[in-house]
């Protein structure tokens, strides 16, 4: 991790945002959580905790709520016993509401099935028979390589069901990066798809799986789910299609009741910084308080609410706020097979008018998409429906939210800006809805019976207007509990920085502001440091897409013999802007711009305008291989991005402006 040079250990804290949101009243006084919720979580935090594990069937109730004892490793719920299927599936079958409908899946070629819990409950069942005829069994992994298909759904519940461990590969990585993942999690089978579409286009899946388990020793089992019906290579001993594993297995299944602290799945986190991590979750403190966050943060209400987390299930947030907390609740949702442009730039509005969604959550990319695309999109479409929207995977711009508030929320809905990453299990930071009165570009507090705070390199906590590391400073029930086979490196990566504190380190830079609210200001790694003064890559970001041109900005600091490090920016602009706006004079006055809002020293030494940016396949901007253009070097690891042809877009259409 790159350290101050200077004497300056503080990140210069810059930009200035005063507007606020609160609730509207009526909002207010139907929301399922009130302020008082923070006090009632501070009077007595594992009591709270257990009250909200109270909401899940267990078949045996636990003794103890949380064992620090071996610390870093927590154990929650001690000696409960729960099957997470089943809090998922049957208990809302049991509770009479079998006839509601649990997923409304939408086909990106426009077909679509409604499944509601009681067909869930038997497609979950028989999933899980199949599984325990292919050899599966508590405490075995499965790795699922699917686009958003319901199989998808019903393989994450049937491994649950059995004890059994999924580990779901994005359905965008190449073989190498599916095979690295079986391999490091010994999976015993592998759930894939014959070919999934992408754009409109049929793309091929299974060959990638073909080609990962030539040397995947542990696979004894490929199951196919029939998606595009296109060619496939076969392997007779191996490989099964889904659809005859499934025939004939009954669609009832008696769920086992498990350790609450039995394995539920591994996540390998999407390798923004580096080599990817096996992140570990388990049963009763992850379910608890992804339902628990799923209730309050986004006030769901079960009988009426349409919920749609447009995330793709290979990552963290397509875990917990598409699987486990939304069915947990007994929710209603949307899960979209496609991309947001096909086969044109209104489909998530069509989505969201065909099945009245109320709740829309996702990442601070796509909105900026939207951005660029253009209000005129979503106008065309009845979104009146909805009344709350929220946002995770990168700190928001406040322009963005702004956009996000007006052009989909018609100014009326607030915005939950939810701060967790795959090692939290679920969200930590954010907004409640009902009781906050928000503020674009702040995830702003804890949830009640969290806890988090920005400290020094030293880990005192800073004051008011200061800026430094995120640490959260007490354990939390959905926390990780390691990093799968390696011990030390979990020990290393989250808990050495600030040891003696016993401080989970989250790897991201923070400030608060003069009332105490939390901002993100990014990855420790990409802050920039020029002459001397630590400068947030959020905030100059934030400032470039505050002005009318800019859709969308990543900034990173290039080695610079004067200043230590220069800030470069790649700027996407606004769809509709004129050619001028790429011109000479337009980036002068956008680093201009840039030194206005935030100060001189923030303005950018070089701007490019690109046509798109690095991202993995969560969303998130890859800095370091902006880094590498920056810097003229060789750009380094592309794997995990999610469109590895954008590198050479970029070095391709570079349009500079300095002076
Ligand atoms: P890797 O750890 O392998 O580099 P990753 O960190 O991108 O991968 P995730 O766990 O999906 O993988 O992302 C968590 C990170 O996303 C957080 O540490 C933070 O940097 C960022 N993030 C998520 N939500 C927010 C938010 N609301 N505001 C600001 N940053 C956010
Ligand atoms: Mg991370």
């Amino acid at each position: 991790m790159s350290q101050p040079d200077g004497q300056n250990n503080e990140l210069s804290n810059l930009l200035n945002e005063s507007r606020t949101f609160p609730p509207s009243a009526e909002f207010a006084s139907q929301a399922n959580a009130t302020a008082e919720l923070y006090d009632q979580a501070d009077a007595d935090r594992e009591a709270f905790w257990a009250e909200q594990a109270d909401q899940l069937h267990w078949e045996t109730k636990w003794d103890q709520v949380l064992d620090w004892s071996d610390a870093p490793f927590a154990k929650w719920f001690v000696g409960g016993k729960l099957n997470v299927a089943y809090n998922c599936v049957d208990r809302h079958v049991d509770a009479g509401n079998g006839d509601r409908v649990a997923i409304h899946w939408e086909g990106e070629p426009g077909d679509s099935r409604d499944i509601t819990y009681a067909e869930l409950q038997r497609e979950v069942s028989r999933t899980a028979n199949a599984l325990a005829s292919l050899g599966v069994s508590a405490g075995d992994r499965v790795a699922i390589y699917l686009p958003m298909l319901p199989e998808a759904v019903f393989s994450m519940l049937a491994c649950a069901r059995l004890g059994a461990m999924h580990s779901v590969v994005f359905g965008g990585f190449s073989s190498e990066a599916l095979r690295s993942r079986i391999n490091d999690a010994e999976a015993k089978v592998v759930i894939t798809a014959d070919g999934q579409y992408r754009r409109g286009k049929a793309m091929p899946l299974k060959a990638n799986v073909d080609e990962a388990v030539k040397e995947t020793p542990s696979v004894d089992h490929v199951v196919v789910v029939k998606r595009t019906g296109s060619e496939v290579a076969w392997d007779d001993a191996r490989d099964k299609w889904w659809d005859d594993v499934l025939d004939g297995q009954p669609d009832t299944h008696t769920p086992e009741a498990f350790d609450s602290e039995q394995p539920l799945f591994i996540l390998y986190t999407s390798g923004t910084t580096g080599r990817p991590k096996g992140i570990l979750h388990t049963s009763g403190g992850y379910l608890t308080q992804a339902a628990y966050t799923h209730r309050n943060v986004f006030d769901l209400k079960p009988e009426s609410d349409v919920f749609w987390c447009t995330a793709d299930i290979g990552w963290v947030t397509g875990h917990t706020y598409i699987v486990y907390g939304p069915l947990a609740n007994g929710a209603t949702q949307v899960i979209y097979e496609g991309t947001p442009n096909s086969p044109h730039e209104g489909r998530h509005w069509e989505v969201v008018q065909k099945y009245g969604v109320t709740i829309y959550y996702t990442a601070p990319t796509t909105i900026r998409t939207f951005m660029k695309w253009g209000a005129e999109i979503p106008a065309k479409y009845d979104l009146s429906s909805l009344r709350l929207l929220g946002s995770v995977g990168e700190p928001i711009n406040p322009e963005a939210w702004i956009w996000y508030r007006k052009n989909i929320g018609g100014d009326r809905t607030p915005i939950v800006d939810t701060w967790w990453q795959t090692e939290t299990g679920a969200i930590m930071i954010s907004p409640l809805p009902g009781a906050t009165a928000t503020k674009p570009g702040s995830a702003q507090r804890p949830l009640p019976g969290l806890s988090a705070k920005v400290v020094s390199e030293t880990g005192e906590e800073v004051p008011n207007g200061g800026g430094g590391l995120l640490v959260l400073d007490k354990p939390w029930p959905s926390m990780l509990r390691g990093i799968w086979g390696d011990d030390d490196r979990y020990r290393e990566t989250y808990w050495s920085k600030f040891a003696d504190l016993g401080y989970y380190f989250a790897g991201d830079g923070a400030k608060y502001d003069d009332d105490g609210d939390i901002w993100l200001l990014g990855r420790v790694d990409d802050v920039m440091n020029v002459s001397g003064h630590r400068i947030s890559t959020t905030e100059v970001e934030s400032a470039l897409v505050s002005h009318p041109n800019v859709a969308e900005a990543a900034v990173v600091g290039a080695s610079d013999p004067t200043t230590g490090q220069g800030i470069v920016a790649f700027v996407i602009l606004r769809g509709g802007v004129d050619d001028a706006a790429s011109g000479e004079a337009a980036l002068k006055e956008l680093r201009e711009h840039v030194s206005r809002e935030i100060g001189p020293i923030a303005k950018p030494r070089q701007i490019m305008i690109v046509p798109e940016l690095p991202k993995t396949r969560s969303g998130k901007i890859m800095r370091r291989l902006l880094r590498d253009v920056a810097e003229n070097r060789e750009v380094g690891d592309v794997t995990t991005l999610a469109d590895s042809s954008v590198m050479n877009l970029i070095s391709k259409g570079l349009k500079t402006g300095s002076d």
